[in-house]
């Protein structure tokens, strides 16, 4: 039975490196422009070309520039042999169960990336992944592809809907956030602190949304497997091969195969945060 969690404490929030010296960078062109006004446009191109790394730094799901983020799993726990599945966009009515089905038979635990929209659509899909033991996360409320350009009251309504909705549903309080298409911006990391949720994204992804053949979203996942992954598929939005079958159906017991010839087990994100606090 899935433990309850009891609400994070809150997370506190120091800027990055690369946010600090933003703040830097424009109090000093604060002060070029006040000592030599004539210079604005100079300091017009610093602080967009500032701007521009911003941006593309989010753009980079797996940089940790903005902030924490967990691309693969703490180094004690990779010591255990441990990996992480993680499942996106769902739950979906006709995905989920299977994947429910294929996790109980390879006795296998993973951590569900659900939408909030979703959840409220499928409460017992949600309710029966937390009965059979996984985890369940927050993905935003609408799983909107302009998340990352909503400013901090934006990104805070769009993830409190998620968290209070995932918990309405399940009584479970959700410890790790990720973005749609883990997509964001620099508001993102106080408001994950100030919610208490940690932002994860992965070590290798199947791209499973858009590839139709299973051989090769297997092969992304497989090769190179190692203790700590984080490895990503989609329930929700699953791509389907020729034969109409959900990619993520075909692919999970063969990855389920590889890691136990490689002597790894799978564990949720939040068994592994639980272990990383004691
Ligand atoms: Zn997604």
């Amino acid at each position: 039975m899935y433990k309850k969690i009891a609400p994070n404490p809150t997370l506190s929030w120091r800027p990055s490196l690369l946010l600090a010296m933003t703040f830097v960078w424009h109090a000093a062109m604060l002060l070029v422009l006040v000592a030599f006004p004539s210079a604005w446009a100079w300091v017009l191109i610093a602080l967009l070309i500032n701007h521009l790394v911003l941006t593309a730094v989010g753009l980079w799901p797996r940089s940790t520039w903005l902030g924490p983020n967990w691309t693969r799993l703490p180094s004690g726990s990779a010591t255990r042999g441990e990996i992480a599945l993680t499942i996106d966009d769902g739950p979906h009515p006709e995905v989920t169960p299977q994947v429910l089905e294929l996790l109980d038979r390879y006795r296998v635990k993973a951590s569900f990336f659900c939408v909030g929209d979703a959840a409220g659509r499928y409460p017992d899909l949600c309710r029966s992944i937390v009965e059979r033991g996984h985890a369940i996360e927050n993905h935003t409320q609408h799983h909107s592809h302009y998340f990352s350009f909503l400013g901090p009251a934006g990104l805070a309504r769009e993830i409190q809907a998620a968290q209070d909705t995932l918990i309405a549903i399940t009584g479970c309080t959700p410890v790790f956030f990720r973005a749609p298409a883990g997509l964001r911006n620099p508001f993102l990391d106080p408001v994950l602190a100030k919610l208490g949720l940690r932002l994860a994204t992965w070590t290798r992804r199947g791209f499973d949304t858009r590839t139709s053949d299973p051989v090769i979203v297997s092969r992304r996942l497989i090769r190179g497997l190692r203790a700590g992954s984080i490895l990503l598929l989609h329930d929700g939005n699953s791509a389907r091969s020729s034969s109409g079958v959900p990619v993520i159906v075909t692919v999970l017991p063969q990855l389920f195969e590889a890691a136990a010839a490689a002597g790894l087990h799978f564990v949720t994100l939040n068994q592994v945060a639980d272990n990383e606090k004691r």
